[in-house]
């Protein structure tokens, strides 16, 4: 039913063949004729209220709305953004360490630098510790290493690993090493 339809549009369906024969045999007929005729006749027609469900539904399609605008426009996340451009309610289905690899939040130097946890970003290695560069190029965990993407396909390639059970393992693997071996990988030296 269309927000702007009302009384005159609907009479055909709340009234249909069958019943209006019914009403023509008692008093009631009478009534119906003459609301009918009211509603035609009335200058400014006036609207049936919507269900419940209806409003929740605009409800819902409203708050996603101002939710993608604030995601679209937003000034963090903007790396999780390009993963996931379109805001949901349903989850990624990414697991704990997929999410501290996409997002960055986790034990890395460049995570823990941000709240003054560390006083650079620097790995033990001398580079700076971010995600990337623990599943590509740190030498302290060279036996979990991915290829190294070429910049313009960085994107794809952190969605080719996020689609594939094996590269999601060893991602995981890789995660859960960062995070045993913390205090050796991310040392603070001053
Ligand atoms: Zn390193």
């Amino acid at each position: 039913m269309d927000r702007g339809e009302n009384i005159l549009q609907l009479l055909p369906k709340l009234l249909p063949k069958k019943n209006v024969l019914f009403l023509t045999n008692n008093h009631s007929n009478e009534c119906a004729d003459q609301l009918a005729k009211e509603a035609i006749n009335k200058s400014n027609p006036f609207f049936l209220p919507k269900p419940l469900s209806y409003l929740k539904s605009e409800i819902r399609s409203a708050v996603l709305s101002i939710w993608q605008d604030n995601w679209d426009n937003g000034e963090t996340g903007r790396g999780t953004h390009d993963i996931v451009p379109r805001v949901s309610n349903k989850p990624v289905g990414w697991n704990r360490e997929e999410i501290m690899f996409v997002t960055g939040h986790g034990p890395f130097p460049s995570y823990l630098l941000r709240f003054n946890l560390r006083t650079h970003d620097n790995c033990s290695c001398g580079e700076k510790g971010d995600p990337m560069h623990y599943a590509t190029k740190c030498p302290f965990i060279l036996s979990w290493h991915f290829q190294t993407p070429t910049v313009p396909l960085k994107l794809q390639w952190l969605k080719n690993i996020l689609t594939n059970s094996f590269s999601r393992t060893r991602l995981r693997l890789l995660m859960r090493f960062i995070c045993d071996k913390n205090n050796l990988i991310v040392e603070d030296n001053n």
